[in-house]
Formats: C-alpha cells, sequence, structure tokens
C-alpha cells in the first residue's frame, strides 16, 4: 500500500547537567572547583532523500528520539554532545506540527533541516567560582530538548500532474512520454500509487509529470481514491487533463471533462485555478465527429486542445512540446514555507525555577533587566530587590520546592543565600 501521511513524535535530547567537582592534587590544600559542563542535547533533523518513495516507515516506527547530552565531569571536562537523529523522508514531504497544523518543514531539496533542537547542557561548578565564593557546591541542570508530535504528508514535486478518469490512458502517456513504467492495463484502479515521471524534450531540457491514482465522480462521497489523492497534485504547474474522446466505454466525453473539473474545484482554489491542457486520446479509435464536438466545447472554455493517441503515438510531441512551452511561463514548483511559532503570550514575570545538583535556579529573562539597576552592596536597593522577588510569586515556588535556609539560589550568573 502506499502511505503518504503518518504521524510521530520526534524529541531533541536533553542537556547533560554541570558537574559539582573540586581539584584534588598532592600538597595543593584547596583546590578550586573543577567541575565540567553538560553536553549539548544531539538534535532531529529531517532529510529529504529519493530513494525514499513513501511514508511506509513511520506506520512501524512512531517515536524519534535524538541522544541526551552527557553529563560534565571533574578537571574541568565537559560531558559528551549527545547523538543528532537524521530521519530520511521522500522529496515533497511536509512536516506540520499536529497541535497547531503549522508548517515546519517543506522538504523539497536535499539540505537537511533541524526540526527539533537539543537542550543546552548545564554549568559545572567551576563556572560559578567568584573572588567572593570560592566553593561553589552546586552546578546547573541541563535543559529539555525540544519535541514535538509531528504530521508527515506527501505532496509530490511535479511540474504537470495528469488528471483523468481511470482507463483513458494516463499510464500508457507516462510511459510513452516519460521514462516511467507504469503499469497499464484495461481495467479501473490500476494505478494505486502516484508514479512520476522525466519527460525530455530536448538536449537538456525536462519536466517532470505525475500520474496519480483514478479521479472518479463521488470521490468526495468515498467513491474510489479521489481527493485523498489530488494533494499531490497540489503542487503542479499545470494539469494536463486527458479524456477519453472515442467514449469507448460508454461515457460522453465532454460530461467527463466537467466531471473533472467539478472534482478539482471541489478540492479547492489551488487545483481549479491551475492551468490545463486537454489531451483527447484514443483518437485511433475516436470518430472525427466525436474529436470535433470536444474540441469545440474544449475551446470554448478557453482551454488548449490536443488530439493524440497515447498508443499509437499519434500527437504526443506536439503535446508535450506545448507542455514545456505552457511551463517556461509558469512560476515554479510550489514550496511551503515554514510558520513562525504563534507568540505565545507570556506572563511579563513568567519564571521557571528548576532544583540543580545543591542549588536552585531561577530563569526569568526579565528579571535580568532588574537585577541590572540593583546595586548589592546597598541596603534599599538589596530591599528592592527581595520585594521584587515576594511579589513575582519566586519566593513562594522556592519555598514549595522546599528550600531550606543557607540554600543557594542563582539567578542568571547571580547568586545568592537563601534566608527564610
Ligand atoms: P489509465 O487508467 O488512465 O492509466 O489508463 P491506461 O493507460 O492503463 O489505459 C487503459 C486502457 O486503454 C489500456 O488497455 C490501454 O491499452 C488503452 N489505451 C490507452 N491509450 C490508448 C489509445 O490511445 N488508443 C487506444 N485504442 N487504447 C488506448
Ligand atoms: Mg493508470
Amino acid at each position: 500500500m502506499f502511505v503518504d501521511t503518518a504521524k510521530i513524535r520526534i524529541r531533541a535530547g536533553k542537556g547533560g547537567d554541570g558537574a559539582v567537582s573540586f581539584h584534588r592534587e598532592k600538597y595543593v590544600a584547596a583546590g578550586g572547583p573543577d567541575g565540567g559542563d553538560g553536553g549539548r542535547g544531539g538534535n532531529v533533523l529531517f532529510q529529504a532523500d529519493s530513494n525514499v518513495n513513501t511514508l511506509a516507515d513511520f506506520r512501524y516506527k512512531k517515536r524519534y528520539f535524538a541522544g541526551d547530552g552527557a553529563p560534565g565531569t571533574g578537571k574541568r571536562c565537559s560531558g559528551k554532545k549527545g547523538e543528532d537523529l537524521l530521519v530520511r523522508v521522500p522529496p515533497g514531504t511536509l512536516v506540520k506540527e499536529e497541535s497547531t497544523g503549522r508548517i515546519l518543514a517543506d522538504l523539497s531539496d536535499s539540505e537537511p533541516q533541524i526540526l527539533a533542537r537539543g537542550g543546552s547542557g548545564g554549568w559545572g561548578n567551576a563556572h560559578f567560582a567568584t573572588p567572593t565564593r570560592q566553593i561553589p557546591r552546586f552546578s546547573k541542570p541541563g535543559l529539555a530538548g525540544e519535541e514535538f508530535v509531528v504530521t508527515l504528508e506527501l505532496k509530490l514535486l511535479a511540474d504537470v500532474g495528469l488528471a483523468g478518469f481511470p482507463n483513458v490512458g494516463k499510464s500508457t502517456l507516462l510511459s510513452r512520454v516519460s521514462d516511467a513504467k507504469p503499469k497499464i492495463a484495461n481495467y479501473h484502479f490500476t494505478t494505486l500509487t502516484p508514479m512520476l515521471g522525466v519527460v525530455r524534450v530536448g538536449e537538456g531540457s525536462s519536466f517532470v509529470m505525475a500520474d496519480i491514482p483514478g479521479l472518479i465522480e463521488g470521490a468526495a462521497e468515498g467513491v474510489g481514491l479521489g481527493h485523498e489523492f489530488l494533494r499531490h497534485i497540489e503542487r503542479c504547474r499545470l494539469i494536463v487533463h486527458m479524456i477519453d474522446v472515442s467514449g469507448c466505454e460508454g461515457r460522453d466525453p465532454i460530461e467527463d471533462f466537467q466531471t473533472i473539473n467539478r472534482e478539482l474545484a471541489g478540492y479547492g482554489d489551488i487545483l481549479s485555478t491551475l492551468p490545463q491542457i486537454v489531451a483527447a486520446n484514443k483518437c485511433d479509435i475516436a470518430s472525427e465527429e466525436d474529436i470535433r464536438r470536444l474540441r469545440d466545447y474544449v475551446s470554448g472554455e478557453g482551454c488548449a486542445f490536443h488530439e493524440i493517441s497515447a498508443a499509437t503515438g499519434q500527437g504526443l510531441k506536439e503535446l508535450t512540446g506545448a507542455v514545456w512551452q505552457a511551463l517556461s511561463t509558469l512560476p515554479p514548483v510550489r514550496r511551503y514555507e515554514p510558520e513562525p511559532a504563534p507568540a505565545v503570550v507570556r506572563d511579563v514575570r513568567a519564571f521557571e525555577v528548576r532544583r540543580g545538583d545543591g542549588a536552585y535556579f531561577v530563569d526569568a529573562p526579565w528579571l535580568t533587566q532588574v537585577l541590572g539597576s540593583v546595586n548589592m552592596d546597598d541596603y534599599e536597593s538589596l530591599q528592592y530587590f527581595q520585594r521584587v522577588l515576594r511579589e513575582s510569586g519566586i519566593i513562594d515556588r522556592l519555598v514549595e520546592m522546599g528550600v531550606q535556609d543557607g540554600d543557594t539560589v542563582c539567578v542568571e550568573d547571580w547568586q545568592f543565600e537563601y534566608v527564610s
């Protein structure tokens, strides 16, 4: 089965914790702090790989976690960085955040993209030595890595999409004009997976044509494969609308034309506004009268019209030439831009308190500014700072977390001892 959607969880590595350690050496009395920093957590990267054709693997494996950073150790040794995880997907895969639906990446070229960043490692105690605090007995914990539940959606990269009822000859056409080897058979739904073929129109000039599974009336109501597969021509620049002009299956070619166009419109503006070239196929067994009727109708609708026979080869050079000509005037294959995370409306005084090895760490970006304006040697200034800590709820949180008299509290790169 062709799998073109999937849902997986990706998680970058956690940063390693900083170390608490002191220099020890014979005959050296008081060695300084030498605890190293934790290593960064590994990133989760995605890369488009043309050897991967479907998202089938993601049906079975659902979790993609990068490696955690190692903790720091003594002698100022930093922990090892966590291992990156590279996830390979078919070219044209869109990655969206499940919860918001926003696009994280469009894997259209082979450039690897970081989709979840590893957390940074915590500082070891060597980092916290100051002239007044020579024996810092604490270190900072590493940060968690980014984590997302994402949906993967394959939207093929093709210049031209072939649209038409089953059995009109789409696969035959693709096999005649391109390097693709699709299955051809005289029954409906032969094509169950989209098929890409490169059509060469001359020295160094080529375009990619996609044959997608049958579009059939009532697709919207769940008959046939229909809409689900229409996403594969969403990126196309042009549609070759193929019609069996011979009516050999008992349908009316003009009605076919209208039906398919209704289906395209039902999918949305993206497909209904794409330029179309109509290929009237099976001209080898069609009557002059049938061809003339369809040509008049299609021309009246303002579409280019080509008489072809995919079986005998009649008109195929002219058709591919016309497609090439039209493509030269059209915008390139559609790429989707990543969408920024919605701005989180944060409490202006939001903070987070984490417990490290031997100390409490307050993360509160807004406090940095307050700290900058506080003179710690000045009694009133210090009182002001304490008031800010109390009013913002930081003190309450510390107490909740079990802070004791004499424990170290670090706010950004400033530290104090807790006194209740
Ligand atoms: P698809 O379902 O649109 O991909 O159609 P296929 O390419 O599988 O063709 C369906 C049937 O129509 C096959 O039996 C083909 O041999 C036949 N066919 C395709 N093109 C032509 C044509 O130009 N003339 C005739 N007579 N038969 C054709
Ligand atoms: Mg087919």
